[in-house]
């Protein structure tokens, strides 16, 4: 069976995110970009799933701009088999990405969608739920544990106040929580590998997919400042402060 996996380019979660100085959004110019945590965690499984035998093929698909191919060698040389990509400059939103997966699961047919909970970037965890509705596919969200069995996939959920286990049937879409496995680091020779794994270029347009945004930012801003903070010498003053600036006790 094969499964797909989709990955997106995002700032690297190390780096401290700054807000353009005229607020329309992030600053991304020399800022350092890589694969979504959630979907490498998504990668991870779906090798895994391969080195048991249960997945033939692992293909890796984005949506984003031409450098966005460094992401796909990152999750070639973490084990995928192939990578397509859907070059498109602009920002893409989680309806027109769910459209254009939609198209490839049409025309791939895998059994398993793998998609991250959501993106670090806008935090929207939408497109793996909205791929689901349009492919009319069962959806297992925030899995913490995954097993595939007899045309079926069981899926533990982290849900508020503890877990809940569903069971599928194939194709489904399953998205990663963080807790699902500790991604593996790529080998130098695995990342010489990858370099050769086939890499096909689509475009939005190839899915019947031509609006990209329906959606439009109007303001980003970052959290407001906090002030410093004081240091007291006893704890009479402490307690002072609490009750009459603070007036929290
Ligand atoms: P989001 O709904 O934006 O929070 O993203 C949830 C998941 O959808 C991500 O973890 C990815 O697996 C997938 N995804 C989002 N945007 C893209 C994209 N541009 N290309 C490929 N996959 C994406």
């Amino acid at each position: 069976m094969k499964a797909l996996v989709a990955v997106k380019r995002v700032v690297d979660y190390n780096v401290k995110v700054r807000v353009k100085a005229d607020k329309t959004g992030v600053e991304l110019a020399n800022v350092k970009m890589a694969l979504n945590p959630f979907d490498e965690i998504a990668v991870e499984e779906a090798v895994r799933l391969k080195e048991k035998g249960i997945v033939t093929e692992v293909i890796v698909v984005t949506v984003g701009p031409t450098v966005a191919q460094e992401q796909l060698r990152t999750a070639l040389a973490l084990g995928a088999d192939r990578a397509i990509l859907v070059e498109c400059a602009d920002e893409v939103q989680p309806l027109a990405v769910a459209k254009i997966l939609k198209g490839i699961v049409d025309a791939e047919q895998p059994q398993l969608i793998i998609l991250g909970k959501q993106a670090i970037d806008g935090d929207n965890n939408q497109t793996g739920q909205m791929l689901a509705a349009l492919a009319g596919l069962p959806q297992g969200t925030f899995a913490s544990v995954v097993k595939v069995e007899g045309g079926k996939v069981q899926v533990t959920r982290e849900v508020d106040g503890g877990l809940q286990t569903v069971e599928l049937n194939l194709p489904a879409v399953v998205t990663t929580d963080l807790r699902l496995n500790e991604p593996r680091y790529a080998s130098l020779p695995n990342i010489m590998k990858a370099k050769k794994k086939p890499l096909d270029i689509k475009s939005p347009a190839d899915f019947g997919v031509t609006a990209l945004a329906s959606i439009k930012t109007l303001k980003v801003e970052p959290p407001a400042e906090r002030k410093a903070g004081i240091k007291v010498k006893t704890v009479d003053e402490l307690v002072e402060k609490l009750k009459n600036e603070a007036k929290v006790i």
